[in-house]
């Protein structure tokens, strides 16, 4: 059997949209797939405002260029990130702060925000993992008593949801993906949501989204000139991206719930192996809502998960891990970070191992994968006792 990482999920009505916006012609951005697709989001999640963007890595971008982010500023993350948040923050020519994370759900460590905020600080940049949500509450309550803008990185975390607000919903600003790896997909793709009433925030944004102009107003026949007022890039998607999303959102339940069951076969098949204390499973804390982004699992050392995963190779399933902590990579060394200033980061990031997670993926093949991590694991049991396992 093969099982790959990672399989699209295709609902059958992309074409259809597709065709009918190849048929009329109207293929650039800002098209009705467009509206339709930010309408749908904004209705569906709750949310003041949204624009499709051409990534989730844009769609940061964007936001750390509306807050008016300047050469000398800093911003908050976790270093358990992917790369985007902390390039956005880099090309305003503002510095990233790198802080550990909370081993119960990889999510920035709340504790440790305060510890980090000084007079240059400007931003917090939490990052929602696998679909699961930051202690929002916290959070904002640290951004209110230091004057501080949130911008979440949603990026994984579509249809996902804190306290019965969508994620992406509740800081400033809120950045979704819907790259090919994404529960939700085009291919490449992104959203800003704009949850601020502030003007130089709400009003901008359309601006810095059509390469500093006021198209969008002269479009709607709001002025009668068209012409460069701000700042901007070219962040708005082809209108085709937009239908294929606009066939993708229409399942947003039904891809929602079929992760859900997947994971949590997994979960209930790993479970004695946790009791063993081979490896520890994640888990939702109450009050939350995941989206069943990501199924990881922590093993008890690198050299453990190396040979889970090579074994799950040899059986033809692809696993996988992620990710190399920002701050100890080679950019964040030259940064002036050093590995050990997050250790928990630094240390969970190198036992965590990552199962195929996707709607068509069938019991049949869960049922081979979870067979083959238990073989692992045994086989570890026997072959290298002097493992810390
Ligand atoms: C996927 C992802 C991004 C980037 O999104 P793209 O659409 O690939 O640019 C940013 N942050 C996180 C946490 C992600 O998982």
């Amino acid at each position: 059997m093969k099982i790959p990482f990672n399989k699209v999920y295709i609902t059958g009505q992309e074409m259809t949209y597709v065709q009918d916006c190849l048929a009329r012609g109207q293929i650039g951005g800002n098209g009705s797939y467009t509206d339709k697709v930010q309408r749908f989001i904004a209705d569906r999640f709750d949310c003041r405002k949204v624009l499709l963007t051409t990534s989730g890595t844009t769609a940061l971008e964007m936001a750390t260029m509306l807050i008016g982010l300047q050469p000398g500023d800093e911003v908050i993350m976790p270093s358990f990130n992917f790369v985007s948040s902390a390039n956005a923050v880099l090309l305003r020519g503002a510095r990233p702060v790198f802080v550990d994370i909370d081993p119960e759900t990889l999510n920035i460590d709340v504790s440790a925000i305060e510890a980090h905020i000084n007079t240059r600080t400007k931003a917090i940049i939490p990052v929602h993992y696998a679909g699961v949500a930051c202690k929002m509450d916290q959070i904002m309550d640290i951004a209110r008593g230091h004057n501080l803008i949130v911008i979440e990185d949603a990026a994984q975390a579509v249809n996902a949801a804190y306290q019965d607000k969508y994620l992406g919903t509740i800081g400033h600003l809120g950045c979704y993906s819907f790259h090919a790896t994404k529960n939700i997909s085009c291919g490449e793709g992104g959203a800003l949501l704009i949850n601020t009433s502030e003007p130089n925030i709400l009003e901008r944004a359309d601006i810095l989204w059509e390469k500093g102009t006021n198209r969008r107003q002269f479009m709607q026949g709001q002025t009668d000139k068209y012409t460069w007022m701000d700042i901007g890039s070219s962040f708005l998607p082809a209108d085709i991206l937009a239908a294929i999303l606009y066939a993708q959102l229409a399942e947003v339940d039904h891809i929602t719930r079929r992760r859900e069951e997947i994971y949590r076969c997994y979960l209930d098949l790993l479970q004695p192996y946790q009791s063993q204390g081979l490896l520890s499973l994640p888990n939702i804390p109450p009050g939350i809502r995941s989206n069943y982004h990501i199924f990881y699992c922590l093993l008890t050392s690198s050299l453990e998960r190396s040979l889970v995963i090579d074994h799950l190779r040899q059986y033809g399933i692809q696993s996988t891990f992620h990710y190399v902590p920002l701050h100890s990579s080679p950019m964040g060394l030259k940064l002036g970070y050093k590995a050990a200033d997050l250790p928990i980061t630094e240390r969970l990031s190198q036992n965590l191992l990552r199962l195929p997670l996707y709607p068509s993926l069938s019991q049949e093949e869960v049922d081979y994968v979870i067979k083959h991590v238990s073989v692992a694991l045994e086989e570890l049991k026997i072959t290298a006792p002097g493992l810390d396992i």
